[in-house]
């Protein structure tokens, strides 16, 4: 028999308590994408991996080769292309708090460029975070674009070519179906994972 005493838990506290438990003892595996396509490129890429690095709770597990890509919607040539790498997290963060996180860092380097309307210095973006699917404007998971992003696609495939984009299936068949055309390889350069 229930018990008359024990009220029905409303949601929004279920929720409370899941975002708790994330945050106190359960790290969670989340996927970056870095872009920048203004300023000294690599070095910026770089400084978001180390800025992220630094982030209480967050451990940064592995850094993608870089890829460049030309610019997507603009005459070819009028902007730089971008530099992209995609990291693999391990948080306590939860998704909010990451986003806020990537927010702050790319604040940090928009702050020291010149022109107030030019190409940003860095974009970090959350592909996805464990298999949470959500349709929040203002955080949705996975990355609403990510599947069709080869800049994506190709560096988290060099990462783990097991990964799967919920909702979306392997990362390996969506990187097929719309090909590299417009990514480029750059051995030549490297981002370091932080000690
Ligand atoms: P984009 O990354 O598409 O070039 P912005 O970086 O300017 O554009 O992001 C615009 C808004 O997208 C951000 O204010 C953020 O709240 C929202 N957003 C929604 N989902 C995500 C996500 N998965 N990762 C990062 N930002 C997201
Ligand atoms: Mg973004």
């Amino acid at each position: 028999m229930s018990d008359p005493t024990v009220q029905p838990v409303p949601t929004s506290v279920v929720e409370q308590v899941d975002a708790a438990d994330v945050t106190l003892s359960n790290p969670r595996r989340a996927v970056l994408s870095l872009g920048s396509n203004l300023g000294n490129r690599l070095d910026t890429l770089q400084g978001a991996v180390d800025a992220l690095e630094d982030t209480p709770g967050l451990r940064v597990t592995a850094v993608s080769p870089v890829y460049e890509t030309e610019p997507w919607g603009v005459e070819p040539g009028s902007q730089p292309t971008y530099f992209n790498a995609v990291i693999a997290v391990k948080t306590t963060l939860p998704p909010g708090s990451l986003l806020e996180r990537g927010q702050a860092i790319e604040e940090a380097y928009d702050r020291v460029r010149d022109e107030r309307w030019g190409p940003r210095t860095i974009d970090v973006d959350i592909v996805a975070y464990a298999d949470v699917v959500s349709d929040d404007p203002a955080l949705t998971l996975p990355h609403p674009r990510a599947h069709e992003r080869a800049f994506v696609l190709a560096p988290w495939h060099d990462i783990d070519p097991e990964a799967q984009l919920p909702g979306h299936g392997a990362v390996a068949g969506l990187l097929a179906a719309i090909g590299r055309e417009g990514v480029d390889p750059r051995p030549d350069l490297e981002l370091r994972l932080p000690e």
